[in-house]
């Protein structure tokens, strides 16, 4: 092979205790993860970038009994910073900001899509990094009469290419070769550099940013790699970028000099897009050949059906239809296990420890709060699956295109639609999923409204109010119980795209940009990735949202527990005492239970907030029980079904079916004598639950994916206050009307 080697110019990286790094950088779905895999086995470390949410991937490869550290950078199309992610990228391969430099960088391209690859190739040259590439899917590129010169490629790139095929295995030894060679010390030859030439204009632009670069130019770097980095400043620096910790004289000069080349009609991202692409042309028709299309592709024939209007709409919601229904009915079998395993699991400690408060903070408070984690994992596992298989399988991008001109109305990005769909099961890894889109603008709205979405967390209390509260029989031959439900997920919806709508016009306005995104081919998907995406969304729902759900519940407990003996306690205790132990008795005994349970709740902690808020929540209809059972929520919604049922003396571990705490709510009558739960309150609670924001892990995550106090802030106070007008709204009209 007449391929140049490649090796590590000297003295670039200065010598770091520890191992030498190996960065894998590419497109997003090039394959960089399944090679990261497979070169690494099974040793990664996921953990964050420093002071940011992103995923950092770290693993190890062994080569000639040196080990290597190998990254896994996140996926981008352009070194240009405006996600993220590329900011991420450009620091991690550069060895910024805290970011260890790579010793090596393996760029992964996707052979079927040589073209749009390469201009991340091309930067990289530019900054003079030393680089090998990977062309991975080449059975794809095979498979669609893709052929590739890679000697030729080589040659006009001037660094090593290797075909690999990453699921398959494919080209691995020979790309553990070419690394090892790649890293090698002798330095043999140059990093090829720029690939084109700026205009005179585009150069001056770049001279005068050079005295400016100061902190964001690693020492060691050449000429033309320091040129590379002010390009990089003058594409990503402008008025409202997010960028950290660009020096102020740098984004001055930076800003004055596109207002200069503004001024003169010039378009520097335009200028560079075209000269990149014009190198990337005419190398691609030296090295690409294509055999001559055999009639339709199978993508082509399924994008017939898929993306048309009508048909695809209409598959489109069929499969929608599945993914519910499997939401429900198929989680309900391991949900109950879930629930019946963690009973017994505190009948167990109840049993073998003593009676009192350690027992029952084990019990109540600890097993209680972790099941209450652990139920919404079946949800939580069959949601993720399916949009594991629907991305992974091509179709995603379908949906998102045919949903996105109902989005794009509401002023939502396309690709908005995977995490709404994904608040269904979750608002945390929903939040985590807004990390897809490239603008804060469009993350940030999508934020804003995902958790209107009807979370799992809210069905259990749907099913107790609606359960308790409506009849069971029929209105104008509609089954009034399962037409509310379905109506309450509706409303969620359809809020949240009207919130879209007004928040994307007002707090977070912007230029609406149409979506663009190639449909790419579809795919069998392959079940270790999909295994992966649901085991690192399960894990993103146990670390974030468990973790807050657990330490709320265990706060809750203690606020419902303490203070225990009050006057009013203390005498049903002593009525117990009184009362003989006799078989006869027993009814007697549990009855005296549940009120002495009532009683200690109405005295402690939490039962006297519910009392200090009832004033505000009276005009929505709701005393201070419901009110015990909304701070309650804030753990985790679903924990009003337990508060209530504590509330009422029926015992902590009723379920949202319970009878007893069915015919409770419905004996319960205010002083003069009206029932305290009717229809009309069961309607004004459901509003309040379909819109408050009761939920801290939300919250927290949003505050995580913002870096801001202000965002959660925002939602918090928008929430509640559409929550309490409306649920006003509607017992307020209600009750005038005679309901
Ligand atoms: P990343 O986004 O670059 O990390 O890409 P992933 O490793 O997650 O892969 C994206 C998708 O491409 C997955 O469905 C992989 O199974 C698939 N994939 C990866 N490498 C190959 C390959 O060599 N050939 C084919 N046909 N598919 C591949
Ligand atoms: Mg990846």
């Amino acid at each position: 092979m007449d391929a140049p080697a490649c090796h590590a110019p000297p003295s670039k990286s200065p010598p770091r205790e520890g191992r030498r790094l190996i960065a894998l950088a590419g497109n997003p779905n090039t394959g960089k993860t399944t090679l990261f895999n497979r070169l690494t086995g099974s040793n990664a470390r996921v953990g964050n970038y420093p002071g940011i949410t992103v995923e950092r991937t770290l693993g190890q490869l062994t080569l000639k009994g040196e080990t290597f550290d190998v990254l896994d950078v996140p996926g981008t199309y352009s070194l240009v910073s405006r996600s993220p992610e590329e900011q991420i990228a450009i620091d991690a391969l550069l060895g910024r900001h805290g970011h260890p430099p790579a010793d090596l960088v393996v760029i992964v391209l996707d052979a079927t899509n040589l073209e749009r690859n390469l201009y991340l190739v091309l930067q990289v040259l530019e900054l003079g990094l030393p680089l090998i590439l990977a062309l991975n899917m080449m059975d794809a590129a095979e498979a669609a009469g893709l052929h590739i010169d890679l000697g030729a490629l080589e040659r006009r790139l001037g660094v090593p290419v290797v075909p690999t095929t990453a699921t398959r295995a494919h080209g691995l030894d020979a790309l553990r070769t070419q690394i090892a060679d790649a890293l090698d010390d002798d330095p043999l030859y140059p990093p090829p550099g720029w690939r084109w030439t700026p205009s005179p204009a585009l150069a001056a632009d770049l001279e005068a940013l050079l005295p400016h670069l100061g902190d964001e130019s690693p020492s060691g770097l050449d000429t033309s790699a320091t040129r590379a980095l002010a390009l990089w400043a003058l594409m990503s620096i402008d008025a409202d970028d997010e960028l950290d910790g660009v020096p102020a004289g740098l984004r001055l000069a930076v800003l004055d000099r596109l207002k200069g080349a503004r001024a003169a009609g010039r378009d520097p991202d335009q200028e560079v897009a075209t000269a990149r692409y014009a190198w990337i042309d005419k190398l691609a028709a030296e090295v690409l050949h294509r055999d001559p299309p055999p009639g339709r592709t199978w993508t082509e024939r399924l994008d017939a059906v898929l993306i048309h209007p009508v048909a695809g709409f209409a598959v489109f919601l069929g499969l929608m239809f599945v993914v519910f229904q499997a939401l429900f009915a198929w989680s309900d079998p391991a949900i109950t296990a879930i629930e019946t395993t963690f009973g017994a699991l505190g009948e167990l400690v109840r049993a073998s420890t003593e009676v009192g408060v350690v027992s029952d903070f084990l019990v109540d408070g600890l097993i209680g709060g972790v099941g209450s984690v652990i139920v919404f994992l079946p949800q939580i596992v069959l949601l993720f699956l399916f949009i594991g298989l629907l991305e992974d399988s091509g179709y995603m991008a379908r949906a998102a295109f045919l949903m996105d001109r109902v989005m794009n109305k509401v002023g939502l990005h396309g690709r908005a639609f995977v995490p709404m769909l994904s608040g269904f099961a979750c608002a945390v890894p929903a939040i985590m999923a807004t990390r897809t889109m490239e603008r804060r603008r469009d993350r940030f709205l999508t934020m804003m409204v995902v958790p209107l979405m009807t979370c799992s967390a809210r069905l259990p209390v749907y099913t107790l109010i609606i359960g308790a509260l409506f009849p069971v029989g029929t209105v104008l031959g509609l089954p009034v119980q399962g037409t509310l439900m379905i109506g309450m997920y509706l409303f969620g919806t359809v809020t949240a795209l009207i919130a879209a709508a007004v928040i994307g016009r007002t707090v977070l306005r912007g230029p609406r940009v149409p979506l663009l995104m190639e449909l790419p081919p579809y795919r069998r998907p392959d079940p270790r990735s999909v295994a992966r995406m649901v085991g690192s969304r399960v894990k993103l729902f146990l670390t974030e949202a468990g973790t807050v759900i657990l330490v709320c519940s265990v706060i809750l407990w203690g606020l419902l527990y303490f203070p225990r003996d009050s006057a009013e306690s203390q005498a049903l205790v002593a009525q117990k005492a009184a009362l003989a132990e006799a078989p006869e008795n027993d009814d007697a005994h549990a009855a005296l239970d549940a009120e002495i349970a009532g009683a200690r709740l109405r005295n402690s902690y939490g039962g006297r907030l519910g009392h200090a808020i009832e004033p505000a929540i009276a005009p929505l209809g709701f005393d201070w029980k419901i009110g015990v059972g909304l701070i309650g929520a804030f753990a985790a919604r679903e924990v009003f079904v337990s508060t209530l049922g504590v509330v009422y003396g029926v015992g902590a571990d009723v379920d949202e079916e319970s009878p007893t705490l069915r015919a409770r709510m419905h004996a319960e009558r205010h002083a003069d004598g009206r029932p305290v739960y009717s229809p009309l309150m069961g309607m004004s609670l459901l509003v309040f639950f379909a819109l408050a924001a009761q939920c801290m892990s939300t919250l927290a995550a949003v505050k995580r994916e913002t870096r801001s106090w202000r965002w959660p802030a925002f939602l918090f106070a928008y929430m509640s206050a559409l929550a309490w007008v409306l649920s006003f709204v509607v017992w307020q009209v209600g009750t005038r009307l005679g309901f």
